[in-house]
């Protein structure tokens, strides 16, 4: 992977090379940092780079921080400046993938979360897929469980949880499969390792709810909304059993970095007919447009660089 030219690091935008912390750095040792992953895509026509639901991105983005006890004097308007600013100082016209991180920054030994000091970044870097087979995914279901929320809450977009993620995502590429769902200690559907997820059952499309040790994706709203208002689909939340993902007739992953990614097997069971059905598909259109800034009707969404 080829690293970015600069980040925000410390109030100013300076070369990558010098964005680095000490290894006392309380976040890297304790996962006491939290972090976003936003997009900012290319529209071909015009040229021009569009950041998606960024405000969006950035209010969950100081909600973790504050779950977390670290205090900025920014706000959702003023980041997404600040990202702007950097993506214009890196001059990119390439789909980008954005990555702001607050942390704790104190260099020090000591397992708390108050009075420790606290900073952010953001890195900025091109940005391809992150699921190669976006349209024929073959998941496992995990052997690992979801935190709970009153473990570590996924909610928060917490450093430390990703350790989690990453079990959960090595077993099962090691295992031949693109990605893993993971059930909660409950054993419902809660989430992938970095993705929402969704069924569909008799035209009914249903995801886990946000009490379901899940990260609140804008992904996720994107699609539910958009499922209703462009697909007339009625959309529900509530728990997901382990095994109407075995019967379901679409399952689908959503996030900033998975967009939205057709399952079309679990654990070697062909999902419906074993091929992307018409909701996933839909609905990747739809979005597709709509991240370029070729969809006025949800240009609300679409923050120009
Ligand atoms: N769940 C987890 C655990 C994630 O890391 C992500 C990626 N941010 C998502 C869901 C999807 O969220 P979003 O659509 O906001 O990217």
């Amino acid at each position: 992977m080829d690293l970015p030219q600069y980040a925000y690091f410390k109030g100013a935008i300076v070369p990558y090379a010098e964005a680095k912390v000490g290894v006392l750095t309380h976040a890297l040792n304790y996962g006491t940092g939290v972090f976003g992953g936003v997009r900012a895509y290319k529209n071909d026509e015009n040229g021009k780079l569009y950041l998606f639901r960024p405000y969006d991105h950035y209010r969950r983005f100081l909600n973790s921080c504050k779950m977390m006890l670290m205090e900025f004097d920014e706000t959702p308007e003023s980041l997404t400046q600040l990202t702007i600013d950097l993506l214009k100082k890196s001059g990119f016209s390439e789909d980008v993938y954005i990555r702001p991180l607050a942390y704790k920054s104190s260099e020090m030994i000591g397992v708390k979360l108050h009075d420790v000091e606290a900073d952010f970044s953001i890195v900025a870097l091109p940005f391809g897929k992150y699921v190669a087979n976006d349209t024929n995914a073959h998941v496992t279901i995990s052997s690992w469980r979801r935190l709970d929320d009153n473990v570590i809450p996924a909610r928060g977009k917490i450093s430390g949880a990703y350790a989690n993620s990453a079990f959960i995502k090595t077993d099962a590429m090691r295992s031949g499969f693109d990605e893993a769902l993971v059930l909660t200690q409950a054993g419902h559907l809660s989430e992938g390792s970095a993705e929402n997820v969704f069924i569909v059952r008799d035209g009914v499309m249903i995801t886990p709810s946000v009490t379901e040790n899940i990260l609140e994706g804008i992904t996720r709203r994107s699609v539910m909304e958009l499922a209703a208002a462009e697909l007339g689909m009625e959309v529900v939340e509530r728990p997901i059993d382990r095994t109407e993902v075995y019967i379901c007739d679409e399952l689908f992953m959503t996030g900033t970095a998975a967009q939205v990614t057709a399952i079309t097997k679990v654990d070697h069971r062909p999902v419906g007919n074993g091929e992307m059905g018409p909701v996933a598909a839909k609905l990747r259109d739809l979005f597709f447009d709509i991240v370029r800034a070729k969809n006025p009707k949800y240009s609300a969404w679409n923050i120009e660089v």
